[in-house]
């Protein structure tokens, strides 16, 4: 009958329409949970690790970028408005550009203290912490040394910390980041073991630095600091400097020379030349050299150059 009929095609309709309203609520989440602002390519790169694809990743700056000196420009605000997390090393590092971003965000969720605020510096043993604050030594680093990735170690430590933040802050999830959490550790302790093995003969080998950006990866694998390209942290290379250094290379010459993709070649190459002492750009983060495709990409490349280099 007619009425009937016309009843069950009305309830197949009401049927198809609460099928697709209730697959739509499920599939939200599944469109990216979390929208993470990462300071540097390494927590980026950290964040998809252990987000797969709950998190929607945007990285604020490339490896070919001073994370020092960033200009505060309006697509970065745009993209702090909509960010859930903010991951960020922190210590002062990016002092000259994430505050002002916070402001012009408006964003509370990520906003210092909150749970969307994620310092990775904080949750490692820094290093160079100044027992007297002088702006005159240079562009220092008050709280200690910020460039804490370049040790796997910190990598290890800073990912259960962030793990347990992108828990908090999307519980239907939870469970997704502590297993990816744990299968990433897992993978990242076994790559440690063997880079320790690899980096071995680096010990007591002495190195000429740019900025002190390598400190926690020499502290790692026992390389010695015999100098850098930078007169004073953050002050660029000068020819007295410079010279200066190529006089102690001729008496006590390093190893290696070593500067980042943000760093320009042109002191490393000149110290180099006068010294013969090899030059070798590190990769840095991830994306600073083709093989740094990942964080561990970065170590294996990083390893494996200064090894070339040294041998
Ligand atoms: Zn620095």
């Amino acid at each position: 009958m007619a009425p009937t009929n016309s009843k069950v095609t009305n309830m197949k309709t009401i049927l198809r329409f609460v099928v697709a309203l209730g697959s739509a609520v499920v599939a939200l989440p599944a469109a990216a949970a979390l929208n993470v602002f990462a300071c540097e390519p390494e927590w980026g790169a950290l964040t998809q690790e252990l987000g797969g694809d709950k998190t929607s990743v945007y990285s604020a700056t490339t490896a070919l970028q001073d994370a020092h000196r960033i200009e505060a420009r309006p697509s970065l605000i745009a993209r702090i408005r909509s960010a859930d997390l903010l991951v960020c090393s922190g210590s002062e590092l990016e002092i000259g550009w994430i505050p002002l971003l916070l402001t012009q965000s408006g964003n509370p969720r990520i906003q210092l203290g909150s749970p969307g605020y994620f310092e990775a510096s904080q949750y490692v043993v820094k290093l160079e912490i100044p027992k007297v604050i002088d702006r005159a030594l240079g562009d220092l680093h008050p709280g200690g040394n910020p460039h804490v990735h370049t040790d796997p170690r910190n990598i290890a430590r800073i990912a259960q910390a962030l793990e347990e933040r992108m828990a908090q802050l999307d519980p239907a999830n939870a469970d997704g980041y502590r297993s990816r959490g744990k299968s990433f550790l897992d993978r990242w302790q076994a790559a440690i073991a063997r880079w320790e093995q690899q980096a071995a003969p680096l010990k007591g080998v002495s190195i000429v630095v740019y900025h002190k950006d390598f400190s926690y990866f020499i502290n790692w694998t026992g390389m010695r600091e015999s100098g850098s390209l930078e007169p004073k942290p953050g002050l660029p290379p000068t020819p007295a400097h410079l010279a200066d250094l190529v006089d102690r290379m001729k008496i006590q010459p390093a190893k290696v020379i070593v500067y980042s993709p943000y760093n320009s070649p042109q002191a490393a190459q000149f110290l180099s030349e006068r010294t013969k002492i090899p030059a070798v750009m590190l990769p840095f983060t991830v994306g600073g050299t083709d093989k740094a495709k990942d964080l561990f990409g970065l170590f294996d490349d990083t390893v494996g150059r200064l090894l070339a280099a040294v041998k």
